[in-house]
């Protein structure tokens, strides 16, 4: 391909991507489409030929805008939102255009000063304390794992990278039973063992917060096992219902016990935006060691865009830092974010953050969370009004709630919400028993959009049930 047919096409797919935008409230949320109807579209074996743009164009246009699932329609409400602001859109065009390896400060110079400058405005925007470092990372499973092999070296005195874990005692790691899976698989894959992750009861409504005199009996009496512990990791914003736990408590109890504490805000750091919700979420947030939170999910940084926060992030680089001759840099001061994470090879990720919030400001962006937390309210008083059970209440803009019926009535209420295409949600499960779980996030929703959805899942509740919720 020359640049002038470059060019051309690259018009084309500016033009394709906002007319797909535009289009996007008409198109069901999630296609309508049976496994393996997207694969028998495709060609079997590779062209031994190259073929004409046209005719890949074409072909795009055929096969893929349709067995999409929509993560940017506006009435997505599954999951946490993947947000993508136009803005970041635009500068993630022109990260891929200009595709550099920025795993060297020598190998992309800007890429990685404005990294550096981009977190140090987001440590700004959260109100983290002065001095505190960070690094942009693919996602928070992998910073979590950063942390918790960070946290596994120094409870074994920096000697399990080299020697192995086998004379490091049985290491112990402490987290909320609403703590995500990245987190068990990141205890597991560190070689700690899942046996080893101890999951401690939550406290319950408002916060379902890590119940902290559980956790400090649970390390006394693994002391007195003669167990070694290792870490602490908590919640701001948990997947299932949201749950926070408590900074300061659980902050008071790593620093009188040395413990290492990651805070995984992956959804809810976003929110930290807005002083208002730090006030509430985040007192003793300075406790901790380690906090990730992903820009890509409500903020509006286009994924993949996870940052984590350190204190010290020495630590960090000593426990993944490799250094081969290729690999060694001249010169004194700069950073090589490499050593800070467990890939080399790094995007150019900063880019859409220094657009993103220059574009909207800091006021643009918390206006859009705080219309979601208002609208996630909204829509929940609407369901209570006509009838619907709420499991758990709005904690930020994700709650949860129940129709009629059993377990499997839940499900098939899902099941049937998203066959119908208007919206899409996700189940959930607490306290044992199944829950429909609604978020409200996605960059460009509206208070119709949210309010359209309590319309659609109380149609869809009373055909499926016959008119009864309850
Ligand atoms: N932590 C929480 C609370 C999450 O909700 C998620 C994903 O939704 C993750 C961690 C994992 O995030 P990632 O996909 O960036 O690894």
């Amino acid at each position: 391909m020359d640049w002038d047919e470059f060019e051309r096409w690259g018009a084309r797919a500016a033009e394709f991507g906002a007319a797909y935008h535009r289009g996007l409230r008409q198109r069901p949320v999630r296609p309508d489409v049976q496994p393996g109807d997207a694969a028998d579209l495709l060609a079997t074996a590779p062209p031994e030929t190259g073929e004409a743009m046209e005719a890949i164009w074409s072909d795009f246009l055929s096969v893929v805008p349709d067995r999409l699932t929509h993560w940017q329609h506006p009435r997505f409400f599954a999951y946490f939102p993947a947000n993508a602001a136009p803005v970041s859109m635009l500068a993630e065009m022109l990260a891929s255009q200009m595709a550099p390896q920025c795993m060297l400060w020598q190998t992309s110079p800007v890429a990685t000063e404005m990294e550096g400058v981009m977190v140090d405005w987001l440590r700004q925007a959260l109100g983290l304390p002065n001095g505190w470092a960070g690094v942009i990372q693919d996602s928070a499973s992998s910073a979590t794992l950063s942390a918790v092999l960070t946290m596994r070296e120094r409870a074994c005195a920096w000697r399990g990278n080299r020697e192995g874990l086998s004379g490091a005692g049985q290491l112990r790691v402490y987290a909320s039973a609403q703590a995500h899976s990245s987190i068990d698989r990141a205890v597991w894959v560190a070689g700690i063992g899942q046996d080893n992750l101890v999951k401690l009861p939550d406290t319950g409504a408002p916060s379902f917060g890590l119940d902290v005199a559980a956790l400090k009996a649970a390390i006394a009496a693994d002391r007195a096992a003669g167990h070694v512990p290792a870490g602490i990791i908590a919640i701001t914003g948990g997947t299932g219902v949201g749950a926070w736990d408590d900074l300061a408590a659980v902050g008071a109890v790593a620093e009188e016990e040395r413990l290492y504490l990651h805070l995984d805000a992956a959804w809810a750091g976003s929110a930290m935006i807005c002083p208002e919700v730090r006030a509430a979420m985040w007192p003793g947030v300075e406790f901790c060691d380690s906090v990730v939170f992903n820009p890509h999910k409500w903020l509006g940084a286009q994924f993949d865009c996870s940052v984590q926060f350190l204190k010290d992030p020495a630590q960090q680089i000593d426990t993944l830092k490799i250094e081969p001759e290729y690999l060694k840099t001249t010169g004194t001061g700069v950073v090589n974010y490499s050593e800070w994470t467990i890939p080399l090879g790094r995007r150019f990720r900063a880019l859409k953050l220094w657009f993103l919030m220059r574009y909207y400001g800091l006021e643009g962006l918390r206006a859009r969370i705080r219309n979601h937390v208002a609208w996630a309210q909204e829509a929940c008083d609407a369901l209570r009004a006509q009838g619907f059970e709420i499991v758990t209440e709005p904690i930020l803009s994700l709650f949860t709630f129940r129709g009629g019926g059993d377990d499997g009535a839940q499900q098939r209420l899902v099941d049937a919400i998203n066959a119908d295409g208007r919206i899409y949600v996700t189940q959930g499960a607490h306290r044992g028993r199944k829950v429909v779980r609604f978020q409200v996030g996605q960059f460009d929703c509206t208070r119709d959009d949210v309010m359209l959805a309590v319309d659609v899942i109380a149609e869809i509740s009373a055909r499926e049930a016959g008119g009864m919720h309850n």
